[in-house]
């Protein structure tokens, strides 16, 4: 077979036209966005329709694990879209089942489903949890305990599983079936489930995130997972975490659970799966997996293309030892960010996270929001994204580079300095 790669043009046609009236006149406004377009990108780096340049600390969220145009994944998916792109679930699909297979090589999981997104793979987990309360626990209402400050997504059940109500507002009546608890906090959740036992639910599950993400890089501690645990194999309750972002590597290991010392139950990925090609994954242990034919199903779930992506991505990962990379460029980012922190004691409280997932936190009391130094650092040419209105979150692929640590780490602190002395022309962005 032929394998032509086309070479990205420096300036593409669409570039040249790009009108943000026009985008915003037709695409619905469900986004706060910032008023650059990007057209291209390779490595850690991306250029807008202006030409301008970026070092990207937020790879589609978590989501291009390889970055831009990496080599392999470029030829990866040429290959593949030219062979045989999409069938159907109603036969086998090789990739498909080759990527599972590495999955559950890989992790403490033993079966794999697939589909396209964070909350697909959620919803999947919470479907496959109550049809193993009600076939194998014996539980009519079955409930499942999530945490507060959590993100599990934007369907109905992952927004009423998310324990933030500024994304239930005015989308109720939301799903039954769930309750929330303080994260890591071990009494909160012994409490609840007693209280819950005693009524006439039950719980089925634990979901937690690892790490929250969304909720402000909120690392889970060691002490509160492995209690959990404990409470899941003491009161037969599953324990689900969501990896949808920090799953594939992010967090420097594997899966964000080996920081924790535990294995799940159940848990998703979605975000790094494929290097940014859209899929979703929800796996289980074999004591779990009650699904049978007809319970559960995706039309583009784990398709030949998306397949062969996350499989690239995934040996691409132990190839080029992207997890050592993974811890050592996030211990190097964690400790300048730290020097910055010490310059700014009255604006900075903390820094936080594991492997390439940190997050610089601002003082609540500061009249400054994670935003403000968001697009402060975007005219100096970093991508960063917020988690929440006090935390500026840094997500840059793995395979980010030494100098480009160093690089971000100077963006950071120009547009610290900008927005102290109020100079940075915020009306651009
Ligand atoms: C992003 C995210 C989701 C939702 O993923 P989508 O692909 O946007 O549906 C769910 N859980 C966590 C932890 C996430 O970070």
């Amino acid at each position: 077979m032929s394998l032509e790669l086309v070479q990205t043009p420096v300036v593409s046609a669409a570039a040249s036209h790009f009108s943000f009236d026009d985008f915003d006149n037709c695409v619905m406004s469900t986004y706060g966005r910032f008023a650059i377009a990007l057209e291209r990108g390779t490595g850690c780096r991306v250029w807008d329709t202006e030409g301008r340049e970026y070092l990207d600390f937020v790879a589609g969220i978590a989501t291009c694990t390889l970055g831009h145009a990496h080599p392999a994944l470029v030829e990866t998916v040429t290959r593949q879209i030219q062979k045989l792109h999409h069938v159907s679930n109603l036969y086998y699909i090789p990739e498909q089942g080759e990527l599972a297979q590495w999955l559950t090589k890989h992790s403490c999981a033993d079966h794999a489903f697939f589909c396209n997104s964070g909350a697909e793979a959620n919803e999947g987990a919470i479907k496959l949890a109550r049809k193993y309360a009600h076939t194998v626990l014996n539980i009519d209402d079955p409930v499942v305990i999530t945490a507060n400050a959590s993100f599990h997504g934007r369907t109905l059940a992952t927004i009423t599983a998310t324990g933030q109500p500024k994304y239930q507002k005015n989308f109720n009546p939301l799903v039954p079936g769930f309750h929330y608890v303080p994260y890591n906090d071990i009494a909160a959740l012994e409490a609840t489930i007693a209280q819950l036992n005693n009524s006439e639910r039950r719980v089925a599950a634990i979901l937690l995130e690892p790490l929250q993400g969304e909720g402000g890089v909120r690392p889970g501690t060691i002490d509160y997972f492995q209690a959990v645990r404990q409470i899941c194999d003491r009161e037969g309750i599953l324990l689900i975490l969501d990896e949808v972002q920090v799953g594939v590597g992010r967090t420097g290991k594997l899966w964000g659970y080996e920081n924790l010392g535990i294995e799940p139950d159940i848990f998703t990925l979605a975000k790094g799966l494929a290097g940014g090609v859209p899929i979703g994954a929800m796996l289980c242990k074999d004591f779990c997996n009650v699904f049978q034919p007809g319970d559960h199903a995706s039309t583009f779930g784990g398709n030949p293309l998306v397949c062969a992506a996350a499989l690239c991505v995934c040996q691409t990962l132990e190839q080029e030892n992207l997890l050592a990379n993974a811890q050592e460029r996030g211990e190097q980012l964690r400790a300048g960010l730290e020097r910055i922190a010490q310059k700014y004691p009255h604006l900075i409280t903390e820094v936080r996270g594991w492997g390439l997932i940190s997050g610089l936190v601002l003082k609540p009391e500061v009249d400054l929001t994670s935003v403000e130094i968001v697009k402060a650092a975007m005219v100096e040419g970093l991508l960063l994204v917020p988690a929440g209105p006090k935390v500026i979150r840094f997500l840059p692929p793995l395979v980010v580079t030494a100098a480009e640590v160093d690089q971000a780490l100077q963006v950071v602190e120009q547009a610290l300095a900008s927005v102290v002395s109020g100079t940075n022309d915020l009306q651009k962005s």
